[in-house]
C-alpha cells in the first residue's frame, strides 16, 4: 500500500518508555476505532499482527514488516523495534504478567514483564502477578487492556498493588 492510500484521519498514539507492542497496538486501535483485522489489512501484515499482539515473534518481525506497520501507525520503525524483545531474549506468551505497582504509577504493560529471564520488578522489588490476586483469573493480552481491570472480578490493576508479594 502506498502512503497516499492511508487515510488522513490517523490519530497518532505516542509509545511509552518500555511499552510492549501488544499494549501499544491496543491503544492505537482504540484511539482509531480500528480492529486488529483492519490494521492487518491496512498494513498488509494480515494475521501476523494478531500473533504479535500475543507476543508470538517467531518468525521474528522483519524490517519491511515493521516499516509497513510504521506507515499505518505513523510511528518510526525504530521505535516499533524497541517494543520487541532484544535479540536472544525469549518471550513468555503466557501467562501475561503485571507489576501492579508500576501500573498504578503509569498504566501500561511493560515489554520486559514477558521476558523469560524476568523474575520480578526490579524497580519495586516485587514479584510480578501472573493472575488476579483476588479471583485467580489470568490477564487478557495487553492489547485488550482498555480499562485495566480483572476481566472476571473487576478488581483494578492499581488496587492489586497492595496484594503484590516481595521478591
Ligand atoms: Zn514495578
Ligand atoms: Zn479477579
Amino acid at each position: 500500500m502506498s502512503l497516499a492510500e492511508i487515510p488522513a484521519w490517523v490519530f497518532v498514539v505516542e509509545p511509552y518508555a518500555g511499552e510492549s507492542l501488544s499494549h501499544f497496538l491496543g491503544r492505537f486501535r482504540r484511539a482509531n476505532y480500528s480492529t486488529v483485522n483492519e490494521l492487518g489489512e491496512k498494513s498488509g501484515l494480515g494475521a501476523v499482527l494478531g500473533r504479535w499482539e500475543k507476543f508470538r515473534f517467531n518468525p521474528f518481525p522483519t524490517q519491511p514488516q515493521l516499516e509497513a506497520l510504521a506507515a499505518v501507525v505513523r510511528v518510526d520503525a525504530d521505535r516499533l523495534q524497541s517494543m520487541l524483545p532484544p535479540q536472544g531474549v525469549g518471550m513468555k506468551h503466557e501467562p501475561i504478567r503485571l507489576c501492579a505497582t508500576c501500573y498504578m504509577e503509569e498504566p501500561y504493560h511493560r515489554l520486559e514483564w514477558q521476558f523469560k529471564t524476568t523474575r520480578g520488578c526490579d524497580r519495586h522489588q516485587l514479584r510480578l502477578l501472573s493472575e488476579c490476586p483476588q479471583c485467580g483469573a489470568r490477564f487478557k493480552i495487553p492489547a485488550l487492556w482498555a480499562e485495566g481491570i480483572c476481566q472476571r472480578c473487576s478488581l483494578s490493576f492499581a488496587e492489586m498493588a497492595k496484594l503484590q508479594k516481595p521478591l
